[in-house]
């Protein structure tokens, strides 16, 4: 098995990685560099074969989550390269590509589920459900030709799904070859206590709320759910009323979960 590092081992996202095996090709993340001026994506899209002209050997990408600097130059792709990403993450993004610039959806992906390995020519895939801001995130082992790598994708222990976290720890993929790690956070050392939780912010929302009387405004990204988890629930243990604006309420519905605050009748 080869690896090619396109771009992200030098900076924070535009992550896209290539593997190859028995001459076939999968390619993990087409991310959009964070600092990319919009009219130039496409000519940041990476020189991967299949890309831009037709390819046979390249079998598809596999989009870890629903991140611009993980899926944002996919939508340069030929359209015929087969896609996976986990469904509750492309239907969000499905749901707000009317609402954002830039905004894009998959035609037709096939869908990554936890633990769940995929069969794709000399490759087997299996996804990790973990815990990110990014609603269903994955780590993926790429298994080919008797190695195993393992690429972490996006991912974090202090969210409402820290749990993911542990469960890997406590059960790994074993005989790992290479580990693709991204580290976004490995320079910051957070406080003697570590890194605030998604619970902390909970009563520090509370808090604020008992704090001040009239009308609270929340600044905060829609697509990151934990994080209106985290809202709702604090106005809930304050008696407050939560209105969400109808971008929200369209990406809440589109994680299909029945406990999300959108069930909220306002
Ligand atoms: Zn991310």
């Amino acid at each position: 098995m080869r690896l090619r590092i396109h771009r992200g081992a030098k900076e924070i996202g535009g992550t896209c990685i290539e593997v190859e095996a028995a001459g076939k090709r999968l390619v993990l993340d087409v991310g959009l560099p964070l600092d990319a001026p919009d009219e130039e994506q496409e000519t940041l899209l990476p020189e991967v074969p299949g890309f831009r002209e037709p390819d046979s050997s390249l079998l598809g990408v596999m989009i870890s989550h629903a991140h611009q600097d993980h899926y944002g130059l996919a939508a340069h792709i030929r359209p015929e390269v087969p896609v996976w990403i986990g469904e509750a993450g492309h239907n969000i993004l499905k749901a707000a590509s009317v609402w954002v610039p830039n905004g894009h959806a998959f035609s037709d992906p096939q869908f990554l589920a936890d633990r769940t390995p995929v069969e794709i020519g000399p490759f087997r895939v299996t996804p990790y459900l973990v815990d990110h801001s990014a609603f269903d995130a994955y780590a993926l082992l790429v298994e080919a030709e008797g190695k195993r790598v393992f690429y972490s994708g996006d991912f974090r222990a202090h969210g409402r799904k820290g749990a993911l976290f542990e469960r890997l720890l406590c059960s790994p993929p074993p005989d790992i070859d290479v580990l693709l790690m991204e580290g976004t956070t490995l320079g910051r050392t957070g406080t003697a206590e570590g890194f605030e939780t998604e619970s902390d912010l909970e009563e520090r929302f509370v808090e604020a709320c008992r704090r001040t009387e009239g009308m609270h405004f929340v600044w905060t990204s829609s697509q990151n759910i934990d994080r209106i988890v985290t809202i709702f629930r604090a106005a809930k243990k304050s008696g407050r009323l939560l209105l969400i604006d109808l971008y929200t309420a369209v990406v809440l519905e589109a994680t299909g979960r029945d406990t999300s605050p959108t069930h909220l009748r306002c």
